[in-house]
């Protein structure tokens, strides 16, 4: 069984924090698409920060590692669930990225 969309936003929004918008798409092929944006910081000018991921089985995975280096980086002092899994954010970008 799997969770309902709005189940999956509600999960993946309270481990995000209170900075974060989650919303979980549904993409043409039919796989589940979660964007993370950030209520404060701009990624372009007028755009704001998000991630956005598709395609792949570990899309939360992805989206939500992305965020939380993003958390610690930019909102040292923020709160956050997913801040308990900084390190294995880390760790799974830089395996994903070697040289980045
Ligand atoms: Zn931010």
């Amino acid at each position: 069984m799997t969770a309902s969309r709005a189940a999956r936003e509600r999960r993946a929004a309270a481990q995000a924090g209170p900075l974060a918008t989650v919303s979980v798409e549904t993409s043409s092929s039919d796989a589940l698409v979660y964007k993370v944006r950030c209520v404060e910081c701009e990624g372009r000018p007028g755009v704001r920060w998000s991630t956005y991921r598709s395609g792949q089985d570990n899309d939360f995975l992805g989206a939500m590692d992305r965020w939380t280096i993003h958390l610690s980086r930019k909102h040292p002092g923020a709160e956050a669930e997913c801040l308990e899994f900084l390190d294995q954010a880390v760790a799974r970008l830089q395996e994903r990225h070697p040289r980045a």
